[in-house]
């Protein structure tokens, strides 16, 4: 019974395009149990450190993902000094030169927000609807109502932490689905590829991992992070993003002979909050509209700044933004004329999107896989930078994909056993579609 029982598990559906089915077999570990051993190493990153990684611990994850990545015949698996953890997949075809070498890469730290000690996964089998309380913190409720996704999950099974650290989905779901997309692959030498680069990174959380990454060693023509959320949803978008410093000069004086003398210049610094437009705040805009968000400042008689984010996804919409604070700027200095004011601008980073339009294929082909594996794809501009818009423009053309998880970098973070499946298979068709389309 058991042996019958076991084979009929050896066999795994994947759908492809034109209607027929491939037997698959099994990878030696679901994508499952793979995130289930992760999440529970501690790989929380920290900021303002000066060292690669942050923290010591995010080595015990990266150590071990080399370990297996060799025992799953991956090459030239290597940590780097940095801890980033790189390796190669052979391609199986007869003239792998023909298919450009894809990378994929995830991040193994989780955000420096909430704990991710000690996380006790709790798996919430054949959900059938209805709001999550998680159990070791009852205030903990993953709702319905702001998680309306949970409605497509019902049969399915849910993971969730216990409510007192975060999960860890992100971005461990990645890793697990990467290390399982290699699994599969190995197990079914059926599946023709080309050659693949897989890379994992600690401080994404931190934005640090990133500037160490060896774009030449790594080897690859192009990539993709496998670190969004939704089940089909893409991102080839992000932020344009500046970062404004106004600085608002007066004079200090003993106050108790100030008269004529002081300029005070937290009036000015006043003055300009109030110039703020109220619908282009981050607190009032979403989806595709840019904001300006002052998000730090000084307070002082002698010498007040303040520090503001500019965001947009067009370039000329960042640079409406930017007229904007230095007309603002003119403003407040015609009220006060013995404040110095000045402003600065940097930028911090672009939208990729200028780079990947150029790129069609790559959208394209993870829409394509995405399809075969039975989702509905979709494209979502990302609210924020990703290590693939920095790559992209240091040579790597590099998109995002989903990988099922939800609710990132808080206590309510979930995924699920067909979110971590289903991202996997997408994967497996993807690196099939590059060896196709060659
Ligand atoms: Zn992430």
């Amino acid at each position: 019974m058991k042996s019958i029982f076991a084979s009929i598990l050896c066999l795994i559906l994947i759908g492809i395009a034109n209607g027929q089915a491939q037997n698959l077999k099994a990878p030696t570990e679901s994508a499952m149990d793979r995130f289930l051993r992760y999440v529970k190493i501690d790989t929380q990153s920290a900021e303002d450190q000066t060292t690669t990684p942050s923290t010591r611990k995010q080595l015990n994850l990266a150590n071990l993902l080399a370990k297996e990545l060799t025992a799953l015949g991956a090459q030239n698996v290597r940590v780097s000094e940095f801890g980033i953890v790189y390796a190669t997949v052979p391609g199986n075809l007869a003239d792998n030169s023909k298919v450009p070498v894809v990378g994929f890469i995830a991040h193994m730290d989780t955000s420096p927000a909430v704990s991710g000690e000690n996380v006790n996964a709790i798996i919430h089998k054949n959900y059938q609807g209805g709001d999550i309380v998680l159990p070791k913190d009852t205030t903990q409720v993953i709702t319905v109502e702001k998680n309306p996704l949970l409605k497509g999950l019902i049969g399915d099974d849910i993971i969730t932490a216990d409510g007192t650290t975060l999960l860890g989905s992100d971005d461990k779901s990645g890793v697990a689905e990467i290390m399982t997309m290699i699994d599969i692959l190995r197990q079914n030498p059926q599946i023709k590829h080309g050659t693949l680069a897989i890379a994992f990174t600690p401080d994404e959380e931190v934005g640090t991992g990133i500037e160490k990454f060896d774009v030449k060693g790594f080897g690859a023509k192009f990539a993709y992070t496998v670190d969004g959320e939704e089940l089909g949803e893409i991102s080839d978008e992000t932020w344009s993003a500046r970062t404004a410093t106004v600085t608002f000069q007066g004079k200090s004086t003993h106050p108790g002979t100030a008269k004529g003398i002081m300029i005070n210049a937290m009036y000015a610094i006043g003055d300009y909050l109030g110039r703020f437009p109220k619908d282009m705040l981050p607190e009032t805009t979403e989806g595709r509209v840019g904001f300006v968000h002052p998000y730090a400042g000084v307070i002082d008689v002698e010498s007040s700044n303040l520090k503001i984010l500019l965001r947009d996804f067009d370039i000329s919409g960042l640079d409406a933004k930017e007229k904007m604070l230095r007309d603002m700027v003119a403003q407040t200095a015609a009220k006060f004329p013995e404040v110095k004011i000045t402003i600065d601008v940097k930028e911090n980073y672009k939208n990729m999107k200028e780079v990947l339009k150029n790129y069609p294929e790559l959208t394209n082909n993870a829409m394509e896989a995405a399809k075969r594996a039975g989702l509905k794809p979709f494209l979502k501009p990302i609210r924020g930078g990703t290590d693939g818009s920095r790559l992209t423009f240091e040579g790597l053309p590099t998109p995002n994909l989903f990988t099922g998880g939800s609710n990132f970098h808080g206590k309510l973070e979930f995924n699920s056993r067909r979110g971590l499946e289903k991202s996997t298979e997408t994967l497996v068709h993807l690196v099939q579609i590059f060896a196709e389309k060659s």
